[in-house]
């Protein structure tokens, strides 16, 4: 028994886009079996109807950079001291944060910007995760909350030699990904090798990273050039700048993931497009954090794939598409620039990225892709067309409500009701343990 979606407006994706009126997919186990006009899917069937009437059928939108574990920092209280800059933000919040959650934090952490997701019509996460106070078995909490979330997800501890910690973080990183590998029910999620980023690890560290990397044939995914404050430290250490030094130690690849790139200079860019590395853009977390904003266009057009991330800032990346188009075209006072980089980062290239670092066919309706599919309620007030469909995504649909999300085949979330997952007893233990993890924290 499949799912047969009938009676929307499919918007295909993927290299040829189409938009078709009275739209219809049909789903068999987690793939697309087959899709056209709803009049071609006359004839009986066996497989459950979803009438999508008033509403945009598409595929589930995919996140290449998220942080599962900060949600117990909403609310969380300021230092008394305000953070003054980007390492005093780390210092002050997150890594205070990381050093204090336990197992069960780390699981509810992640379950909430899950059914975020699910309500967002996000179905794909590169998570990047960090818990020095947790390191070896952290993973397996996260994937324990993904699988029962049922979103798919790729896995990473972030690893720093922080209080001295790198070696746990390398072991955690290993084990997870002998785990996963030799694991029959290992649910949607995948892994890689993660590394905070460069100033917070040595050479052996890394060194050692790129060989677990290699071992387990993925890529590394760390932060790469968030604030200035990173590049002087490699200049000032290794007298690289920051890019280089990865090329040097055999970090890059088309399976890594270099995240920000904010302050990159022209010769690193040369070696991200030389190495085919991905590059991830979290415009709302670069604004948030005032460290600037990363040469989306010019990466672009020097031929650096570049996807779209939010840095755990939220699991909405209709949202974090619109902020895209606006910092790129403020920063460049250009009306020609923004639009169609921040499209370009979320529909094309986040499914590339996917497809490259995990092999996900994703990102698009068409035969024998994941069946990963979502349904917007969306009225077009105007005729919407294969030419002007982004403009209804960028100033419209970015509005819109998501009513059923669908993963790997399976319905999460219909009629927006989410489908086996109580939220209210979810959200609830989630507070009590965000209330103990900040009497623990040390101000
Ligand atoms: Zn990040």
């Amino acid at each position: 028994m499949g799912i047969l979606i009938k009676n929307g407006i499919l918007i295909t994706l993927g290299e040829k886009n189409r938009v078709i009126e009275n739209g219809a997919v049909l789903i068999e186990g987690n793939k697309i079996k087959d899709f056209g006009t709803s009049d071609e899917f006359k004839k009986p069937t066996n497989a459950e109807e979803i009438d999508a009437s008033g509403k945009i059928i598409m595929p589930g939108f995919i996140c290449t950079h998220h942080h599962l574990y900060s949600t117990f920092s909403r609310g969380m209280r300021t230092p008394k001291k305000p953070a003054r800059n980007f390492l005093e933000i780390l210092e002050k919040i997150w890594w205070r944060l990381d050093r204090t959650l336990t197992a069960e934090d780390i699981y509810y952490s992640s379950l909430i910007p899950l059914i975020e997701s699910i309500k967002k019509g996000t179905t794909t996460i590169f998570d990047h995760h960090e818990s020095q106070s947790y390191q070896v078995g952290s993973l397996n909490e996260i994937q324990k909350a993904v699988r029962e979330m049922g979103i798919r997800a790729c896995l990473c501890l972030g690893t720093s030699d922080r209080y001295g910690k790198g070696k746990d973080g390398l072991e955690e990183n290993a084990r997870f990904l002998k785990k996963i590998k030799n694991e029959k029910d290992k649910g949607l999620a995948t892994g890689m090798v993660g590394l905070h980023a460069s100033f917070t690890v040595s050479d052996e560290t890394l060194d050692r990273s790129v060989e677990i990397a290699q071992k387990y044939n993925c890529g590394i995914h760390l932060h790469v050039a968030e604030d200035k404050s990173d590049e002087d430290d490699s200049l000032r250490k290794y007298a690289l700048r920051i890019v280089e030094r990865l090329e040097k130690h055999g970090a890059l690849g088309q399976k890594s993931i270099a995240v920000h790139c904010v302050n990159i200079d022209e010769r690193e860019r040369d070696i991200l497009r030389e190495t085919k590395t991905n590059v991830v853009h979290n415009p709302e977390s670069n604004m948030n954090n005032a460290v600037g904003c990363a040469d989306v266009p010019g990466m672009m057009r020097k031929g650096i794939l570049i996807g779209l991330g939010t840095d755990g800032m939220s699991s909405d990346m209709l949202s974090q598409m619109r902020a895209a188009c606006l910092i790129l075209r403020h920063t460049a006072r250009d009306l020609k620039v923004g639009f169609s980089e921040a499209a370009k980062m979320l529909l094309e290239n986040n499914p590339e990225i996917g497809e490259r670092v995990n092999g996900f066919k994703i990102g698009r309706i068409e035969r024998n892709y994941l069946a990963d599919i979502i349904l917007l309620d969306y009225f077009p007030p105007t005729e919407i067309n294969e030419d002007n469909f982004l403009g209804h995504l960028a100033f419209g649909m970015v509005n819109s409500v998501v009513d059923t999300t669908i993963c790997n085949g399976k319905i999460l979330m219909r009629n927006k009701k989410l489908i086996g997952i109580d939220e209210e007893r979810i959200t609830q233990k989630s507070r009590e343990l965000a209330r103990k993890l900040w009497e623990r924290l040390d101000y």
